[in-house]
């Protein structure tokens, strides 16, 4: 697959797990990814289904560990931007919603998750579009990119 546009996801992120973590992604992915778009309330799911052993909500919960994680720990100077627009991501409150890119393979290994801004968050009906373009401008020459659960959870 062709290589991710690290300009652009380094102005997102300033930070090298994030950038390792496109590379990986972009190995693994041929070109197409699903997007799960995490709520509060698919969040609490997650959480629980992890907790009783469910590989798949683990992994998604890990990324968005991670990205919380990141955007917590960035300098001030350089925070985290928003994956869709270029505002910052400075501080996580119960309304961010994340989302978590995958290769849309049978059995990924990678997972890279991503905050919404606060205005991003709130656009409840245009936040799977996007999320999509804020990929493709990450990766653009995806093919696909399927947004499975554009209203949060995976059910
Ligand atoms: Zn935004």
């Amino acid at each position: 697959m062709p290589k991710p546009n690290t300009t652009d996801a380094t102005r997102r992120h300033a930070d090298t797990a994030w950038l390792n973590g496109i590379q990986a992604i972009n190995d693994e992915a041929a070109g197409m990814l699903d997007v799960n778009i995490i709520d509060a309330t698919a969040g609490v799911e997650m959480i629980f289904d992890a907790a009783i052993g469910d590989v798949e909500a683990a992994t998604l919960m890990r990324a968005v560990y991670q990205a919380a994680a990141r955007i917590k720990k960035a300098p001030r100077r350089a925070p985290a931007l928003c994956l869709c627009c270029p505002r910052a991501v400075r501080r996580l409150t119960p309304a961010t919603i994340f989302g978590v890119a995958r290769p849309a393979i049978a059995k990924p290994s990678n997972a890279l998750a991503f905050a919404f801004c606060d205005k991003c968050s709130a656009d409840r009906g245009n936040r799977a579009a996007k999320a999509a373009t804020g990929l493709r401008r990450i990766w653009p020459d995806l093919r696909t990119v399927e947004v499975t659960h554009p209203e949060g959870g995976r059910a």
